[in-house]
């Protein structure tokens, strides 16, 4: 139903718990973000974080752990098309390691398919939706770039997808695709923005670039870069929106 995402230096669980409040017009059944956790000095990444709620966006708020530092962060409110809407199928999902965290709007047509592969290789699938095995088939992906796991990964999707991804090993990035559903990147002073509507972003930027059907994007705080699901490089240009506050 609708995306948040944040990468920047200023604390993410906040921007990203608005963010969702300006999504909730949409209707939703369930809310969750996932976010980097605050390395320890010296140290590359902390691994991730994440935090989930059957309700209301005030609901996961007050689940959030005390504790939940961090400048990169991805979140979501779910309108379940694939199991009931509990705490344990609200996004975002896991991989088996719990290094690749995603959020997904959409619908996977070949997720009883994807979910018996995975499960035959002895995957253990924890929730009962289809967005679930985007985040195993890019946890098992074994390309060296985060960009290259994602599009991997999609090749075995049928179906409609917006999503925003993170992994613990790549924390400098949010790795985003659409086909069929709506991804928009929010472009900010040394921080970026990423969601399914341009009302989760126009407090912070009115610069905009909206993703076409085929198309991905890899944010980091200070640049971002368009692609295909192919893998070459697309050009895009910012465009301002109009929004009356
Ligand atoms: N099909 C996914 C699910 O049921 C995503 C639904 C949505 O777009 O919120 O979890």
């Amino acid at each position: 139903c609708g995306i948040v995402g944040y990468i920047g230096k200023r604390d993410v669980a906040p921007l990203l718990l608005e963010g969702l409040q300006r999504l909730e017009y949409r209707g939703y059944d369930s809310a969750g973000l996932a976010i980097q956790g605050k390395p320890a000095k010296g140290a590359q990444s902390a691994g991730l974080k994440t935090a989930k709620a059957k309700g209301r966006v005030r609901d996961l708020e007050a689940k959030l752990p005390k504790r939940f530092a961090g400048t990169t962060g991805i979140a979501h409110t779910r309108w379940a098309t694939h199991g009931a809407p509990n705490d344990v199928n609200a996004h975002p999902h896991l991989d088996a390691d719990g290094k690749v965290a995603i959020v997904h709007n959409g619908i996977i047509d070949n997720a009883a398919d994807l979910r018996a592969k995975l499960a035959a290789d002895g995957v253990e699938l924890v929730s009962d939706t289809d967005s679930e095995t985007l985040a195993h088939l890019i946890g098992r992906s074994q390309a060296p770039t985060l960009e290259e796991k994602v599009r991997h990964a999609l090749a075995m999707v049928e179906g409609t997808y917006g999503i925003a991804v993170l992994h613990a090993d790549f924390p400098d990035r949010i790795v985003v695709a659409r086909n069929g559903s709506p991804v928009v990147l929010g472009i900010g002073e040394k921080e970026m923005f990423v969601a399914s509507d341009v009302a989760a972003l126009v407090s912070h930027t009115r610069q905009v670039v909206t993703l076409d059907d085929g198309e991905m994007a890899t944010l980091k705080a200070d640049d971002y870069r368009t692609y295909t699901t192919e893998g070459s490089r697309t050009s895009t240009s910012p465009t301002t929106v109009e929004w009356e506050a």
